[in-house]
């Protein structure tokens, strides 16, 4: 098992590695990133076939967005993906909200797993945010399906939210038209709407609780992963605050309860404990 001083001086020897080229992005919006080929092999499997194989140290994915790319490059660094939080504005909210979208389909082609945990989570919170009233507009929700595949769980979001929104307002208030003539996307909604009959009023949306659905939601870990650092608009490093085991969320009213009896006191024997917030203790 490495230590951490050990890890410290193989990520200096990773950094010093030659650097690769990554294009991302096709034509005038296209951008090249100079990425240190260990450090980016040892993250990715992907790269490193692409990487060994020939003597190439350039790699073209016009597919790719640029700004999820960059994101991406931070996030093999650093291990987290850095954002806003607090109350955020419906332009900021469908701004991460695609970029998430793209990162997780950069993430995907590249066996980037825990990337895409990453990306997955802050979809799930910027769609979960309740610190306002503005639905994310149908017009994002239409892009950032637009970038998934059929079998990627993101598309499962979407068709969530899309149910809550089908219950919370009326017809006349939701612009259906906008998703109309999306290929794969009435499909989508159909399975939400099943699952939104079989599955437990407290778990869907499958976005509320991101931990307790990692299976369905293809996070590869047993914890999924959040951004464990996040830069606050107004300055500094926000604390990391203790996450909660059912839906991976951070807030001050996690608290440790017993894995038993889910009682914050009790007399079992042999205790041990879990961390929920208030949202998912049970009603006891
Ligand atoms: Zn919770
Ligand atoms: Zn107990």
């Amino acid at each position: 098992m490495a230590n951490g001083t050990s890890l410290m001086s193989s990520f200096a020897e990773e950094i010093n590695s030659e650097c690769v080229i990554i294009t991302a992005g096709d034509g005038d919006s296209a951008r090249r990133f100079s990425v240190p080929q260990s450090l980016l092999c040892r993250k990715s499997k992907w790269f490193e076939n692409a990487f060994k194989a020939g003597k190439t140290k350039e790699i073209a994915l016009p597919q790719d967005d640029p700004a999820a790319v960059e994101s991406s490059i931070f996030f093999v660094y650093n291990d987290s993906l850095i954002f806003k939080t607090g109350r955020l504005s419906i332009e900021q909210r469908s701004f991460d909200l695609k970029l998430c979208y793209n990162i997780w389909s950069f993430a995907n082609r590249c066996l980037l797993s825990e990337l895409q945990n990453a990306a997955t989570h802050r979809a799930c919170y910027v769609l979960n945010d309740s610190n306002h009233d503005n639905d994310i507009p149908t017009i994002t929700l239409r892009e950032c399906f637009e970038v998934t595949t059929a079998e990627s769980p993101l598309r499962a979001l979407i068709g969530d939210y899309c149910v809550k929104l089908f219950e919370k307002h009326d017809e006349n208030d939701f612009h259906i038209e906008e998703l109309e003539g999306c290929p794969g996307l009435v499909a989508t909604l159909h399975q939400s709407e099943v699952v939104r009959r079989k599955l437990d009023a407290r778990d869907f949306p499958r976005y509320v609780k991101p931990a307790k659905l990692a299976e369905t939601l293809l996070m590869k870990e047993e914890e999924p992963r959040r951004d464990a650092v996040e830069w606050r608009a107004w300055g500094g490093w926000d604390e990391i605050k203790p996450t909660c085991k059912d839906c991976a969320y951070s807030s001050s009213t996690v608290r440790p309860v017993c894995s038993r009896c889910q009682r914050e006191r009790c007399k079992c024997y042999n205790q041990t404990w879990v961390l929920l917030c208030s949202g998912c203790w049970p009603k006891l």
